[in-house]
């Protein structure tokens, strides 16, 4: 399986689920880059959340 990477504009790699911060949303959370708090798209977002490391 392809991994999903995204790489902010701050320059963090994001690839884990704990390289973002989760934001409730009314309809659907946002996540955002831990480092810098940009919005991730939510395609990406939502491919990432579901990676862990092991
Ligand atoms: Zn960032």
């Amino acid at each position: 399986m392809a991994q999903a990477t995204h790489t902010c504009v701050c320059g963090a790699v994001l690839r884990f689920k704990q390289d973002m911060e989760k934001q409730p949303g009314s309809v659907s959370p946002t996540w955002r880059c831990k480092d810098c708090g940009t919005q991730i798209p939510g395609t990406v977002a939502e491919k990432i959340s579901h990676q862990h490391p092991s």
